[in-house]
Protein backbone atom coordinates (compact mmCIF):
# COMPACT_ATOMS: atom_id res chain seq x y z
CA UNK A 1 0.00 0.00 0.00
CA UNK A 2 1.42 3.21 -0.99
CA UNK A 3 0.16 5.78 0.87
CA UNK A 4 2.22 9.13 2.17
CA UNK A 5 3.37 9.57 5.59
CA UNK A 6 0.64 11.22 8.03
CA UNK A 7 0.83 12.78 11.41
CA UNK A 8 -1.31 9.88 12.92
CA UNK A 9 -1.70 6.74 11.35
CA UNK A 10 -5.39 4.85 13.65
CA UNK A 11 -5.12 0.93 12.98
CA UNK A 12 -8.85 -0.09 12.83
CA UNK A 13 -11.83 1.50 11.10
CA UNK A 14 -14.74 0.75 13.23
CA UNK A 15 -16.64 3.42 15.65
CA UNK A 16 -13.48 3.74 17.25
CA UNK A 17 -11.23 4.95 14.88
CA UNK A 18 -13.41 6.56 12.79
CA UNK A 19 -14.62 9.00 15.78
CA UNK A 20 -10.66 9.27 16.16
CA UNK A 21 -10.06 9.86 12.78
CA UNK A 22 -12.46 12.45 12.57
CA UNK A 23 -11.74 14.15 15.52
CA UNK A 24 -7.87 14.35 15.01
CA UNK A 25 -8.54 15.51 10.96
CA UNK A 26 -11.17 18.18 12.70
CA UNK A 27 -8.08 19.38 14.77
CA UNK A 28 -5.69 20.02 11.66
CA UNK A 29 -3.83 16.70 11.94
CA UNK A 30 -3.32 14.58 8.64
CA UNK A 31 -4.66 11.40 9.36
CA UNK A 32 -4.30 7.65 7.88
CA UNK A 33 -6.75 5.25 9.12
CA UNK A 34 -6.42 1.66 7.98
CA UNK A 35 -8.76 -1.34 8.06
CA UNK A 36 -7.64 -4.79 7.30
CA UNK A 37 -11.54 -5.75 6.01
CA UNK A 38 -12.34 -4.45 2.80
CA UNK A 39 -15.35 -2.28 4.09
CA UNK A 40 -15.11 -0.60 7.28
CA UNK A 41 -17.32 -0.21 10.12
CA UNK A 42 -16.14 -3.49 12.09
CA UNK A 43 -18.31 -4.63 14.55
CA UNK A 44 -21.12 -2.60 13.49
CA UNK A 45 -21.65 -3.04 9.74
CA UNK A 46 -24.60 -3.82 7.22
CA UNK A 47 -24.74 -5.14 4.02
CA UNK A 48 -27.58 -5.41 0.88
CA UNK A 49 -29.08 -8.56 0.82
CA UNK A 50 -29.18 -8.73 -3.23
CA UNK A 51 -32.12 -11.31 -2.92
CA UNK A 52 -34.67 -8.72 -1.31
CA UNK A 53 -33.17 -5.55 -1.52
CA UNK A 54 -32.75 -4.92 2.39
CA UNK A 55 -30.24 -3.67 4.44
CA UNK A 56 -29.04 -6.27 6.76
CA UNK A 57 -27.05 -5.11 9.78
CA UNK A 58 -24.73 -7.50 11.36
CA UNK A 59 -26.68 -7.57 14.41
CA UNK A 60 -29.50 -4.52 15.39
CA UNK A 61 -27.86 -1.77 16.80
CA UNK A 62 -29.69 0.23 19.14
CA UNK A 63 -28.29 3.83 20.48
CA UNK A 64 -29.88 6.23 23.17
CA UNK A 65 -30.33 10.02 23.72
CA UNK A 66 -27.79 9.80 26.03
CA UNK A 67 -25.15 8.42 23.32
CA UNK A 68 -23.42 12.26 23.57
CA UNK A 69 -20.43 11.07 22.25
CA UNK A 70 -21.88 9.27 19.36
CA UNK A 71 -24.15 12.00 18.30
CA UNK A 72 -21.31 14.29 18.72
CA UNK A 73 -19.62 12.75 15.83
CA UNK A 74 -22.91 11.62 14.12
CA UNK A 75 -23.06 15.52 14.02
CA UNK A 76 -19.29 16.36 12.93
CA UNK A 77 -20.11 13.72 10.06
CA UNK A 78 -23.47 15.56 8.76
CA UNK A 79 -25.14 11.92 9.28
CA UNK A 80 -27.60 13.10 11.96
CA UNK A 81 -30.67 13.32 9.90
CA UNK A 82 -30.13 9.58 9.18
CA UNK A 83 -31.29 8.65 12.86
CA UNK A 84 -34.85 7.94 14.15
CA UNK A 85 -35.82 9.63 17.62
CA UNK A 86 -38.11 8.55 19.42
CA UNK A 87 -38.96 11.06 21.89
CA UNK A 88 -40.41 8.91 24.57
CA UNK A 89 -38.92 5.87 25.77
CA UNK A 90 -42.15 3.31 25.15
CA UNK A 91 -40.77 -0.55 25.11
CA UNK A 92 -43.63 -3.26 24.76
CA UNK A 93 -42.28 -6.14 26.75
CA UNK A 94 -44.25 -9.71 25.92
CA UNK A 95 -44.72 -11.88 29.09
CA UNK A 96 -46.90 -14.35 26.84
CA UNK A 97 -49.25 -15.24 23.83
CA UNK A 98 -50.34 -11.26 23.67
CA UNK A 99 -49.85 -10.14 26.93
CA UNK A 100 -48.08 -6.90 26.69
CA UNK A 101 -47.33 -4.08 29.12
CA UNK A 102 -45.50 -0.95 28.05
CA UNK A 103 -42.47 0.61 29.40
CA UNK A 104 -43.37 4.58 29.00
CA UNK A 105 -42.15 7.62 30.63
CA UNK A 106 -44.42 10.29 31.70
CA UNK A 107 -44.44 13.57 30.66
CA UNK A 108 -43.01 15.05 34.01
CA UNK A 109 -39.07 16.52 33.49
CA UNK A 110 -36.31 14.06 34.22
CA UNK A 111 -35.52 12.17 36.15
CA UNK A 112 -38.95 11.79 37.60
CA UNK A 113 -40.16 11.03 33.84
CA UNK A 114 -38.79 7.36 34.72
CA UNK A 115 -41.07 6.89 37.80
CA UNK A 116 -44.33 6.85 35.33
CA UNK A 117 -42.57 4.47 33.49
CA UNK A 118 -41.63 2.45 36.36
CA UNK A 119 -45.40 2.43 38.37
CA UNK A 120 -47.17 1.95 35.69
CA UNK A 121 -45.57 -1.22 34.05
CA UNK A 122 -48.56 -3.85 34.00
CA UNK A 123 -46.23 -6.88 33.97
CA UNK A 124 -45.67 -6.01 37.92
CA UNK A 125 -47.64 -5.96 40.73
CA UNK A 126 -48.22 -2.59 42.43
CA UNK A 127 -46.07 -3.67 45.35
CA UNK A 128 -43.32 -4.92 42.73
CA UNK A 129 -43.03 -1.62 41.07
CA UNK A 130 -43.20 0.35 44.12
CA UNK A 131 -40.05 -1.87 45.00
CA UNK A 132 -38.65 -1.58 41.63
CA UNK A 133 -39.01 2.23 42.08
CA UNK A 134 -37.25 2.54 45.42
CA UNK A 135 -34.29 -0.09 43.91
CA UNK A 136 -33.35 2.02 41.46
CA UNK A 137 -33.13 5.05 43.69
CA UNK A 138 -31.13 3.21 45.96
CA UNK A 139 -29.26 2.40 43.23
CA UNK A 140 -28.23 5.66 42.49
CA UNK A 141 -27.68 6.76 45.64
CA UNK A 142 -25.11 3.76 46.20
CA UNK A 143 -23.49 4.75 42.61
CA UNK A 144 -22.49 8.02 44.23
CA UNK A 145 -21.36 7.19 47.77
CA UNK A 146 -19.78 3.55 47.00
CA UNK A 147 -18.94 2.95 43.85
CA UNK A 148 -15.93 0.39 44.55
CA UNK A 149 -18.50 -1.59 46.32
CA UNK A 150 -20.56 -1.96 43.13
CA UNK A 151 -17.32 -2.49 41.16
CA UNK A 152 -17.20 -5.77 43.14
CA UNK A 153 -20.48 -6.96 42.49
CA UNK A 154 -22.42 -8.99 39.76
CA UNK A 155 -25.89 -7.50 39.02
CA UNK A 156 -27.41 -10.89 40.87
CA UNK A 157 -25.79 -9.84 43.91
CA UNK A 158 -27.18 -6.33 43.66
CA UNK A 159 -30.76 -7.35 43.16
CA UNK A 160 -30.18 -9.21 46.44
CA UNK A 161 -28.76 -5.57 47.57
CA UNK A 162 -31.76 -3.89 46.24
CA UNK A 163 -34.71 -6.37 47.51
CA UNK A 164 -35.25 -7.39 43.74
CA UNK A 165 -37.93 -10.35 43.68
CA UNK A 166 -38.38 -12.88 40.73
CA UNK A 167 -40.78 -10.90 38.97
CA UNK A 168 -39.17 -7.82 38.99
CA UNK A 169 -35.52 -9.31 37.71
CA UNK A 170 -37.25 -11.57 35.33
CA UNK A 171 -39.20 -8.70 33.89
CA UNK A 172 -37.11 -5.37 33.97
CA UNK A 173 -33.66 -5.68 35.91
CA UNK A 174 -32.56 -8.60 33.63
CA UNK A 175 -33.69 -7.55 30.34
CA UNK A 176 -32.20 -4.46 30.54
CA UNK A 177 -28.99 -5.65 31.87
CA UNK A 178 -28.42 -8.26 29.17
CA UNK A 179 -29.50 -5.58 26.28
CA UNK A 180 -27.21 -3.65 27.55
CA UNK A 181 -24.37 -5.35 29.03
CA UNK A 182 -24.61 -8.29 27.03
CA UNK A 183 -24.06 -11.22 29.55
CA UNK A 184 -25.22 -13.09 32.21
CA UNK A 185 -26.67 -10.74 34.85
CA UNK A 186 -24.95 -13.73 37.07
CA UNK A 187 -21.68 -12.59 35.58
CA UNK A 188 -22.15 -8.77 34.56
CA UNK A 189 -20.83 -6.06 36.52
CA UNK A 190 -23.21 -4.46 39.16
CA UNK A 191 -21.20 -0.54 38.33
CA UNK A 192 -21.75 -0.99 34.78
CA UNK A 193 -25.54 -1.64 35.42
CA UNK A 194 -25.66 1.49 37.48
CA UNK A 195 -23.70 3.69 34.65
CA UNK A 196 -26.17 2.29 32.28
CA UNK A 197 -28.97 3.43 34.59
CA UNK A 198 -27.69 6.71 35.75
CA UNK A 199 -27.14 8.07 31.72
CA UNK A 200 -30.12 6.56 30.04
CA UNK A 201 -32.89 6.52 33.02
CA UNK A 202 -32.02 9.13 35.84
CA UNK A 203 -30.83 12.24 33.87
CA UNK A 204 -32.58 14.24 31.01
CA UNK A 205 -35.74 13.16 29.33
CA UNK A 206 -33.82 13.38 26.19
CA UNK A 207 -31.39 10.76 27.57
CA UNK A 208 -33.55 8.12 27.33
CA UNK A 209 -35.05 7.95 24.00
CA UNK A 210 -34.45 4.93 22.05
CA UNK A 211 -32.29 5.71 18.61
CA UNK A 212 -32.14 3.99 15.65
CA UNK A 213 -30.71 3.90 12.20
CA UNK A 214 -33.21 4.37 9.39
CA UNK A 215 -29.87 3.49 7.09
CA UNK A 216 -28.44 0.17 7.22
CA UNK A 217 -25.68 0.58 9.27
CA UNK A 218 -22.58 0.96 7.04
CA UNK A 219 -24.09 3.78 5.59
CA UNK A 220 -24.80 5.81 8.54
CA UNK A 221 -21.18 6.73 9.39
CA UNK A 222 -19.05 5.10 7.44
CA UNK A 223 -18.78 6.78 4.24
CA UNK A 224 -19.38 10.13 5.95
CA UNK A 225 -16.65 10.07 8.11
CA UNK A 226 -14.06 8.66 5.31
CA UNK A 227 -15.28 11.54 3.11
CA UNK A 228 -14.45 13.89 5.83
CA UNK A 229 -10.87 12.74 6.96
CA UNK A 230 -10.03 12.82 3.03
CA UNK A 231 -11.02 16.69 2.63
CA UNK A 232 -8.88 17.07 5.41
CA UNK A 233 -5.72 15.97 3.79
CA UNK A 234 -5.63 12.37 5.43
CA UNK A 235 -6.59 8.81 3.90
CA UNK A 236 -9.06 5.61 4.34
CA UNK A 237 -7.64 2.63 3.62
CA UNK A 238 -9.35 -0.34 3.56
CA UNK A 239 -7.85 -4.18 3.47
CA UNK A 240 -4.75 -2.44 5.15
CA UNK A 241 -3.64 -5.07 7.43
CA UNK A 242 -1.41 -3.79 10.11
CA UNK A 243 1.37 -7.06 10.81
CA UNK A 244 3.46 -4.95 14.07
CA UNK A 245 5.13 -1.58 14.51
CA UNK A 246 9.02 -0.37 14.06
CA UNK A 247 10.24 1.25 16.77
CA UNK A 248 12.79 3.88 16.82
CA UNK A 249 15.81 4.17 19.79
CA UNK A 250 13.99 5.35 22.11
CA UNK A 251 11.40 2.98 22.28
CA UNK A 252 8.82 5.22 20.70
CA UNK A 253 6.90 4.00 17.58
CA UNK A 254 8.36 5.07 14.31
CA UNK A 255 5.95 3.35 11.67
CA UNK A 256 3.63 0.63 11.04
CA UNK A 257 4.18 -2.62 9.07
CA UNK A 258 1.62 -3.52 6.50
CA UNK A 259 1.19 -7.14 5.57
CA UNK A 260 1.54 -6.33 1.69
CA UNK A 261 4.82 -5.22 2.24
CA UNK A 262 4.10 -1.71 3.08
CA UNK A 263 5.67 0.99 5.83
CA UNK A 264 3.89 3.92 6.92
CA UNK A 265 5.54 6.37 9.51
CA UNK A 266 4.02 9.29 11.35
CA UNK A 267 4.67 11.07 14.75
CA UNK A 268 1.55 9.36 16.79
CA UNK A 269 -0.38 5.75 16.86
CA UNK A 270 -3.96 5.07 17.62
CA UNK A 271 -4.64 1.44 17.99
CA UNK A 272 -8.29 1.03 17.42
CA UNK A 273 -8.67 -2.50 16.97
CA UNK A 274 -10.02 -5.54 19.56
CA UNK A 275 -7.46 -6.61 22.54
CA UNK A 276 -6.36 -9.93 20.70
CA UNK A 277 -5.81 -7.97 17.54
CA UNK A 278 -3.76 -5.55 19.42
CA UNK A 279 -1.96 -7.98 21.13
CA UNK A 280 -0.39 -10.10 18.01
CA UNK A 281 1.19 -6.05 16.92
CA UNK A 282 2.93 -5.31 20.05
CA UNK A 283 6.73 -7.49 20.40
CA UNK A 284 6.96 -10.15 23.11
CA UNK A 285 8.91 -8.14 25.32
CA UNK A 286 6.29 -5.45 25.67
CA UNK A 287 2.91 -8.42 26.26
CA UNK A 288 5.34 -8.83 28.77
CA UNK A 289 4.39 -5.51 30.37
CA UNK A 290 1.57 -5.60 33.28
CA UNK A 291 -0.09 -3.12 31.14
CA UNK A 292 -0.94 -5.81 28.21
CA UNK A 293 -0.70 -8.59 30.10
CA UNK A 294 -3.76 -7.32 32.77
CA UNK A 295 -5.95 -7.64 29.25
CA UNK A 296 -4.55 -10.77 27.87
CA UNK A 297 -7.34 -12.26 29.78
CA UNK A 298 -10.14 -10.39 28.46
CA UNK A 299 -12.63 -13.25 27.09
CA UNK A 300 -15.55 -12.32 24.68
CA UNK A 301 -19.43 -12.35 25.01
CA UNK A 302 -21.30 -13.12 21.58
CA UNK A 303 -24.50 -12.17 20.29
CA UNK A 304 -26.87 -13.92 17.73
CA UNK A 305 -28.56 -11.78 15.24
CA UNK A 306 -31.70 -13.84 13.20
CA UNK A 307 -32.76 -11.82 10.46
CA UNK A 308 -35.99 -13.63 8.84
CA UNK A 309 -38.47 -12.67 5.93
CA UNK A 310 -42.08 -13.77 6.31
CA UNK A 311 -44.52 -14.53 4.06
CA UNK A 312 -46.89 -11.91 6.39
CA UNK A 313 -46.63 -9.14 8.52
CA UNK A 314 -47.15 -10.31 12.15
CA UNK A 315 -46.56 -6.57 13.91
CA UNK A 316 -47.12 -3.07 13.62
CA UNK A 317 -44.85 -2.28 16.27
CA UNK A 318 -40.87 -1.34 15.83
CA UNK A 319 -39.57 -3.44 18.70
CA UNK A 320 -40.73 -5.41 21.26
CA UNK A 321 -38.95 -7.45 24.53
CA UNK A 322 -39.75 -10.92 24.99
CA UNK A 323 -39.45 -12.10 28.57
CA UNK A 324 -38.81 -15.64 29.49
CA UNK A 325 -37.70 -16.79 26.04
CA UNK A 326 -34.13 -17.46 24.53
CA UNK A 327 -35.06 -14.94 22.00
CA UNK A 328 -35.07 -11.42 23.81
CA UNK A 329 -36.20 -8.75 21.30
CA UNK A 330 -37.71 -8.64 18.25
CA UNK A 331 -36.89 -5.68 15.63
CA UNK A 332 -39.46 -4.92 12.52
CA UNK A 333 -36.93 -3.39 9.88
CA UNK A 334 -39.85 -2.71 7.50
CA UNK A 335 -41.07 0.00 10.31
CA UNK A 336 -37.78 0.80 11.44
CA UNK A 337 -36.63 1.70 7.11
CA UNK A 338 -40.29 2.67 6.59
CA UNK A 339 -40.41 0.29 3.47
CA UNK A 340 -43.91 -0.73 3.24
CA UNK A 341 -45.42 -2.78 0.56
CA UNK A 342 -42.31 -4.22 -0.93
CA UNK A 343 -41.91 -7.54 -1.97
CA UNK A 344 -41.04 -9.44 0.94
CA UNK A 345 -43.60 -8.49 3.39
CA UNK A 346 -42.41 -9.25 6.90
CA UNK A 347 -38.22 -8.57 7.50
CA UNK A 348 -37.95 -9.15 11.20
CA UNK A 349 -34.50 -9.27 13.13
CA UNK A 350 -34.06 -10.97 16.00
CA UNK A 351 -30.88 -10.90 19.27
CA UNK A 352 -30.16 -12.97 21.50
CA UNK A 353 -27.34 -11.45 23.73
CA UNK A 354 -24.93 -12.88 26.09
CA UNK A 355 -25.70 -16.10 23.60
CA UNK A 356 -22.12 -18.05 24.71
CA UNK A 357 -24.56 -21.18 25.23
CA UNK A 358 -25.78 -20.50 21.88
CA UNK A 359 -23.29 -19.89 20.04
CA UNK A 360 -22.71 -23.79 18.45
CA UNK A 361 -25.79 -24.30 17.22
CA UNK A 362 -26.55 -24.58 13.73
CA UNK A 363 -28.44 -21.58 11.99
CA UNK A 364 -31.31 -23.43 11.13
CA UNK A 365 -31.72 -24.54 15.28
CA UNK A 366 -31.39 -20.69 16.12
CA UNK A 367 -34.04 -20.26 13.15
CA UNK A 368 -36.30 -22.59 14.85
CA UNK A 369 -35.95 -21.01 18.19
CA UNK A 370 -36.83 -17.57 16.96
CA UNK A 371 -39.72 -19.07 15.55
CA UNK A 372 -40.79 -20.59 18.53
CA UNK A 373 -40.07 -17.89 20.44
CA UNK A 374 -42.08 -15.40 18.21
CA UNK A 375 -45.03 -17.58 18.05
CA UNK A 376 -45.26 -18.43 22.11
CA UNK A 377 -45.36 -14.27 22.03
CA UNK A 378 -47.53 -12.84 18.86
CA UNK A 379 -50.32 -15.25 18.01
CA UNK A 380 -50.93 -13.39 14.40
CA UNK A 381 -47.29 -15.54 13.75
CA UNK A 382 -48.59 -18.98 14.69
CA UNK A 383 -49.00 -19.71 10.96
CA UNK A 384 -46.31 -17.72 9.66
CA UNK A 385 -43.58 -19.01 7.08
CA UNK A 386 -39.92 -18.54 7.10
CA UNK A 387 -39.48 -16.83 3.04
CA UNK A 388 -35.45 -16.67 4.08
CA UNK A 389 -33.09 -17.16 6.68
CA UNK A 390 -29.88 -15.23 7.80
CA UNK A 391 -28.39 -15.67 11.19
CA UNK A 392 -24.90 -13.75 11.96
CA UNK A 393 -23.37 -15.26 15.05
CA UNK A 394 -20.80 -12.67 16.75
CA UNK A 395 -18.71 -14.53 18.42
CA UNK A 396 -16.36 -11.45 19.87
CA UNK A 397 -19.25 -8.97 20.10
CA UNK A 398 -18.08 -7.45 22.98
CA UNK A 399 -15.83 -8.38 26.15
CA UNK A 400 -17.34 -10.06 28.55
CA UNK A 401 -18.62 -7.19 31.49
CA UNK A 402 -17.44 -9.21 34.88
CA UNK A 403 -16.41 -6.80 37.27
CA UNK A 404 -13.22 -8.63 36.99
CA UNK A 405 -12.90 -7.66 33.21
CA UNK A 406 -13.74 -4.45 33.57
CA UNK A 407 -11.04 -3.49 36.29
CA UNK A 408 -8.70 -5.12 33.40
CA UNK A 409 -9.30 -2.71 30.79
CA UNK A 410 -6.29 -0.43 29.72
CA UNK A 411 -6.18 3.52 29.45
CA UNK A 412 -6.36 5.26 26.28
CA UNK A 413 -2.78 6.50 26.84
CA UNK A 414 -0.04 3.56 26.77
CA UNK A 415 3.45 2.66 28.03
CA UNK A 416 4.95 3.84 24.70
CA UNK A 417 4.98 7.09 24.37
CA UNK A 418 3.57 8.03 21.01
CA UNK A 419 0.80 4.64 21.39
CA UNK A 420 -2.83 5.87 22.26
CA UNK A 421 -5.78 3.03 22.25
CA UNK A 422 -8.83 3.11 21.25
CA UNK A 423 -12.10 0.67 21.27
CA UNK A 424 -15.14 -0.14 23.12
CA UNK A 425 -13.10 -2.32 25.43
CA UNK A 426 -10.83 0.88 26.46
CA UNK A 427 -11.36 1.69 29.77
CA UNK A 428 -14.68 4.56 29.49
CA UNK A 429 -16.77 3.55 32.54
CA UNK A 430 -19.46 2.26 30.10
CA UNK A 431 -20.37 -1.42 29.19
CA UNK A 432 -18.57 -2.26 26.00
CA UNK A 433 -21.13 -0.66 23.09
CA UNK A 434 -20.62 2.30 20.23
CA UNK A 435 -20.98 5.08 22.79
CA UNK A 436 -17.85 3.58 24.65
CA UNK A 437 -16.23 2.90 21.13
CA UNK A 438 -16.76 6.62 19.97
CA UNK A 439 -15.68 8.11 23.31
CA UNK A 440 -12.77 6.11 23.29
CA UNK A 441 -11.71 7.45 20.03
CA UNK A 442 -12.79 11.05 21.14
CA UNK A 443 -10.16 10.40 24.40
CA UNK A 444 -7.44 9.24 22.28
CA UNK A 445 -7.52 12.08 19.47
CA UNK A 446 -7.33 14.13 22.88
CA UNK A 447 -4.53 12.48 23.78
CA UNK A 448 -2.92 12.74 20.46
CA UNK A 449 -3.21 16.63 20.58
CA UNK A 450 -2.26 17.40 24.25
CA UNK A 451 1.10 15.45 23.28
CA UNK A 452 1.38 17.56 19.71
CA UNK A 453 4.05 15.81 17.77
CA UNK A 454 2.42 16.54 13.98
C1 LIG B 1 -24.41 -8.07 16.94
C2 LIG B 1 -24.01 -6.86 17.73
C3 LIG B 1 -24.98 -6.04 18.26
C4 LIG B 1 -24.60 -4.91 19.00
N1 LIG B 1 -25.58 -4.09 19.47
C5 LIG B 1 -25.22 -2.90 20.02
C6 LIG B 1 -26.22 -1.95 20.37
O1 LIG B 1 -27.41 -2.18 20.22
N2 LIG B 1 -25.82 -0.76 20.90
C7 LIG B 1 -24.50 -0.45 21.07
O2 LIG B 1 -24.20 0.66 21.52
N3 LIG B 1 -23.53 -1.35 20.78
C8 LIG B 1 -23.86 -2.55 20.24
N4 LIG B 1 -22.88 -3.45 19.88
C9 LIG B 1 -21.47 -3.14 20.18
C10 LIG B 1 -20.85 -2.25 19.09
O3 LIG B 1 -21.04 -2.81 17.82
C11 LIG B 1 -19.36 -2.15 19.36
O4 LIG B 1 -19.18 -1.67 20.68
C12 LIG B 1 -18.63 -1.20 18.41
O5 LIG B 1 -18.99 -1.43 17.08
C13 LIG B 1 -17.12 -1.41 18.60
O6 LIG B 1 -16.42 -0.54 17.76
P1 LIG B 1 -14.83 -0.50 17.80
O7 LIG B 1 -14.39 0.49 16.81
O8 LIG B 1 -14.37 -0.36 19.20
O9 LIG B 1 -14.33 -1.95 17.37
P2 LIG B 1 -14.51 -2.72 15.99
O10 LIG B 1 -15.82 -2.39 15.41
O11 LIG B 1 -14.21 -4.15 16.25
O12 LIG B 1 -13.39 -2.10 15.04
C14 LIG B 1 -12.06 -2.56 15.02
C15 LIG B 1 -11.61 -2.62 13.58
O13 LIG B 1 -10.21 -2.91 13.55
C16 LIG B 1 -9.96 -3.73 12.43
N5 LIG B 1 -8.66 -4.40 12.64
C17 LIG B 1 -8.36 -5.38 13.53
N6 LIG B 1 -7.06 -5.73 13.42
C18 LIG B 1 -6.54 -4.94 12.45
C19 LIG B 1 -5.23 -4.85 11.88
N7 LIG B 1 -4.22 -5.64 12.29
N8 LIG B 1 -5.02 -3.95 10.89
C20 LIG B 1 -6.02 -3.12 10.47
N9 LIG B 1 -7.28 -3.20 10.97
C21 LIG B 1 -7.53 -4.09 11.96
C22 LIG B 1 -11.15 -4.68 12.42
O14 LIG B 1 -11.31 -5.29 11.15
C23 LIG B 1 -12.28 -3.74 12.79
O15 LIG B 1 -12.89 -3.18 11.64
C24 LIG B 1 -23.22 -4.62 19.20
C25 LIG B 1 -22.24 -5.47 18.68
C26 LIG B 1 -22.62 -6.56 17.94
C27 LIG B 1 -21.55 -7.44 17.36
Amino acid sequence: MAVEAKDVVVIGGGFAGLAAGVALAEKGFRVAVLESKPGLGGRAYSFVDPETGDFVDNGQHVLMGCYHETLKFLDRIGARNRLIFHRNLEIEMLDGPGRRATLRTSRLPGPFHMSGALLRYRHLSIRERLRLMLGGMRLMALRRRDRERLARMSVAELMDLLGQGARARQCFWYPLALATLNDDPELSSAALLAEVLKRAFFSRRADSAFVYSRVGLSDLYCGAASALIDRAGGVVATRAIVDGFDFDAAGRIAAVRLRDGGRLCAANFVAAVPPRNLLKLMPEAAVADPFYSRFAALKSSPIICVHLWLDREVTESAFVGFIGTTTQWLFNKRRIFERHGERAPGYLSFVISGARNFIDYANDELAGIVMTDMRAMIPAARDARILKAIVIKEKHATIAPDPLSDRSRPSTVTPIENLFLAGDWVQTGLPATIESAVASGHAAAAAVAARGGA
